[in-house]
C-alpha cells in the first residue's frame, strides 16, 4: 500500500517528518482525511490537532493554524507553532488556558482584546487535547 510523506514545519524548524497511511486535519472549510493520491490542494488550517495515522498507531500534533499543501504522496504543513504530543508541557498549557480565560473575562470590560484572548484560549485547549491522546 502506498504511503504519504508528511512534514510539519515551523519557522523554528521541522516538528514532524515521516510516513503515514492517512492524515486527518481540520481546515477552515471542515475536516479532511488525506489518503495517498488525494487531489492536490492548499488549505488554511484551524488551530487543531493533526492526526497522523501509521501502521503502528496514531500520532497527534497540536498545530497552530498555518497551511496544508497536498500533492500526490506529499503532505506539507507550515504553521507558526506546532508540538508533538510528547513535547507538550501540560502545566504550561493549563496556565496559558487560565490566563486566556481571565483575559476573556477582562475583555467583557473592554480591558483587553477579546480576539487575542480567544486565540490564546484555543491554542492552550488544543495543546491540552493533543497531550491527552
Ligand atoms: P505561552 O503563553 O505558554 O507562552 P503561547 O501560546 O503564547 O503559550 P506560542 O507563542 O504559541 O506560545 O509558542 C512559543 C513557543 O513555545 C513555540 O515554540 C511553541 O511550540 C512552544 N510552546 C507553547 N506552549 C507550549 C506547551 N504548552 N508545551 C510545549 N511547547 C509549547
Amino acid at each position: 500500500m502506498s504511503e504519504l510523506n508528511v512534514s510539519i514545519v515551523t519557522p523554528d524548524g521541522p516538528v514532524f517528518e515521516g510516513t503515514a497511511t492517512m492524515v486527518i486535519a481540520r481546515t477552515k472549510a471542515g475536516e479532511l482525511g488525506i489518503l495517498p493520491n488525494h487531489v492536490p490542494l492548499v488549505a488554511p488550517l484551524k488551530i487543531d490537532i493533526v492526526r497522523i495515522k501509521q501502521e503502528s498507531g496514531e500520532e497527534w500534533v497540536a498545530v497552530n493554524g498555518g497551511f496544508m499543501e497536498v500533492n500526490g504522496e506529499e503532505v506539507n504543513i507550515l504553521a507558526d507553532t506546532a508540538e508533538r504530543e510528547q513535547d507538550i508541557d501540560l502545566d504550561r498549557a493549563e496556565r496559558a488556558k487560565a490566563r486566556a480565560e481571565e483575559n476573556l473575562q477582562a475583555a467583557k470590560d473592554q480591558k483587553v482584546d477579546e480576539l487575542m484572548a480567544q486565540i490564546a484560549l484555543q491554542k492552550a485547549i488544543n495543546r491540552i487535547h493533543t497531550k491527552e491522546h
